[in-house]
């Protein structure tokens, strides 16, 4: 049987090829431009400066201009992390174990409000795969949101229970990419 009716969708990006994050950031950009409001928040992410941040800043100010919720109500995205994170047991930097417990805390909330019709959850899977967050604690929030609220999930190997739970996953195939000639991150491509 066909689902037809309007409905909030779970989608999840992973895999090992380049494309996770962008993909999210363009659906947010989509997203926006119908008048719908994005919340976008990046687990793990705090020690680069992305140009996302400042496009996102603008766009969110035009669109309150045009006659959108106001500023800080159509499309925000926040940093919750610190960047490179040290992980396995009792490596595991207290402080960043932290910074994820919050990050969640949140988007559970962000999500679970309904005021946001799209939630962006940036890098997540990576804080499920370090052990830093809990897939069973996310996979619950995620069965209790509210029907028409959107939630993209991001980062390589997608806990099981969450690839299952999902509407839509997309692995992203690596076939080559220029980190692997020495070519460092790029300005607007990578950041
Ligand atoms: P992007 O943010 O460019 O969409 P991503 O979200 O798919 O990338 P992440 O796993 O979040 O990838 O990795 C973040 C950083 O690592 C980005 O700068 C990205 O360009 C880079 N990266 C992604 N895939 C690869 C790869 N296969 N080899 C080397 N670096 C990669
Ligand atoms: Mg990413």
């Amino acid at each position: 049987m066909t689902e037809t009716s309007r409905r909030g969708l779970i989608v999840i990006n992973t895999g090992p090829g380049k494309g996770k994050t962008t993909a999210a950031l363009g659906t947010a950009l989509r997203a926006a431009g119908n008048g719908m409001r994005v919340l976008i928040l990046q687990f793990l992410k705090g020690s680069w400066h992305y140009g996302e941040l400042d496009a996102v800043a603008a766009l969110d100010q035009a669109l309150a201009q045009t006659g959108g919720p106001p500023a800080g109500q159509n499309i925000v995205i926040r940093q919750m992390g610190r960047g490179f994170v040290k992980v396995g047991g009792a490596e595991t930097d207290p402080e960043d174990l932290r910074l994820v417990e919050q990050a969640w805390q949140d988007a559970a909330e962000a999500i679970l409000s309904g005021e946001w019709d799209l939630v962006v959850l940036d890098e997540i899977n990576y804080a499920i795969g370090y052990k830093m967050l809990d897939a069973e604690k996310v996979a619950e929030t995620l069965r209790q949101k509210p029907e028409m609220v959107h939630v993209i999930l991001t980062g390589r190997n997608a806990h099981p229970t969450l690839v299952e739970l999902a509407d839509t996953v997309t692995e992203m195939r690596e076939v080559k990419h220029a980190y692997q000639k020495g070519i460092l991150a790029q300005r607007g491509i990578e950041f």
